[in-house]
């Protein structure tokens, strides 16, 4: 007998009554905030799900603290820099793009700023706030919310969601709905909650779930160079990630050298697709173009002025 074959509910028949919520929204990061208000907003009787004891804890992490809201670059612009693949994405911000979210929040109660490179951020330099209007706007709507309640399982009939099993302090429970949203984040930092539960929910309805792996993230480098070089900051460099010999990728800007590795913004930004390539066992190197503005004539006339100056 599993754990839950003892609970009342429709784990094997049919309920005539109908279910007591429209749409159960799994999580409340940011995206869950926005679901469940939004289908609040629209008339839904909803029910909010967070299995920490407070939401959006990783909101809170972002930006270093301050939040980098959104962009304010031109859909296409934007598309560029979120995921090869971003199709899927194209349709969703046609509805809700980043001058909604901005006015939403400041109609919340969180003014923002924009700063270099179109970044938006909270007036306050507070992520805490960026939370806080989510929050009151939400609230706004009826929406109910239940904090430390962990979904476990997604339940199925007749190949559609009829609503979820969740563990909570009393114990385990089943709850019925119409729909069920999974909001439950990515797998990066499960110390806020976002422990990758959403893949395996998800697969248990059929999704077909692409592995997760890092982006965004430092390198480890081989040899060491690095760790001679910590603590060396470069500006306006040009990085090359070559793959088996083939130059695939470059990026112009910031990075540093760390104990491990490298690291700083254009190393984040290539750091995708160096990722895959070790994945698949490539031979994975890095060139940095330490004076990119400048041709081999200019840069010895530059050699030679300098060291003949010093
Ligand atoms: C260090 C860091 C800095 C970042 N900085 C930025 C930035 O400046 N700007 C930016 O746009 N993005 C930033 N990001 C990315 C951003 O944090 C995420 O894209 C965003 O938080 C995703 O929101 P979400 O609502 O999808 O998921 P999450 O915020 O991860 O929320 C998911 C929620 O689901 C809950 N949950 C998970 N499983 C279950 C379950 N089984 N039952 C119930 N609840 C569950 C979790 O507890 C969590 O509260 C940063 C990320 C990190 C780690």
């Amino acid at each position: 007998m599993t754990e839950f074959e003892n609970l009342t509910d429709f784990s094997g028949g049919r309920d005539a009554t109908p279910p007591p919520y429209d749409v159960i929204v799994v999580g409340a990061g940011a995206a869950g905030i926005l679901a469940a208000g939004r289908a609040a907003e629209l008339g839904s009787k909803v029910l909010l799900l967070e299995k920490m004891d407070r939401a959006g804890r990783k909101l809170l992490l972002t930006g270093k603290g301050r939040c980098n809201i959104t962009n304010t670059a031109p859909l296409d612009e934007f598309l560029k820099h979120i995921h090869p693949n971003s199709r899927f994405i194209r349709h969703a911000f046609s509805r809700f793009f980043s001058d909604d979210i901005t006015r939403l929040l400041n109609e919340n109660g969180c003014l923002t700023v924009i700063e270099r490179g179109g970044r938006v951020f909270p007036s306050s330099n507070r992520s805490s706030d960026v939370l806080n209007s989510l929050m009151q706007w939400m609230t706004r709507h009826p929406v109910e919310i239940r904090y430390r309640h962990k979904v476990t399982d997604l339940v199925l009939q007749d190949g559609r969601v009829a609503g979820l099993k969740i563990h909570s302090t009393r114990g385990h429970e089943m709850i019925r709905a119409k729909s069920v949203i999974l909001c439950t984040g990515g797998m990066a930092y499960p110390a806020t909650g976002s422990n990758g539960d959403g893949y395996s929910l998800a697969a248990s309805a059929g999704h077909t779930i692409e592995t997760p792996r890092p982006a965004l993230v430092p390198l480890e480098t081989a040899g060491d160079m690095a760790p001679r070089l910590q603590g060396l900051n470069l500006k306006n460099v040009r990085a090359a990630v070559w793959i088996h010999g083939k130059k695939t990728q470059d990026a112009f800007g910031e990075m540093l050298f760390t104990e491990f590795g490298i690291s700083g913004p254009i190393i984040l930004t290539l750091s995708r697709l160096m990722v895959d390539a070790l994945r698949n066992n490539a031979r994975v190197e890095l060139s940095i173009d330490l004076k990119p503005a400048l041709d081999e004539t200019k840069l010895d006339l530059r050699l030679v002025r300098d060291l003949t100056a010093n």
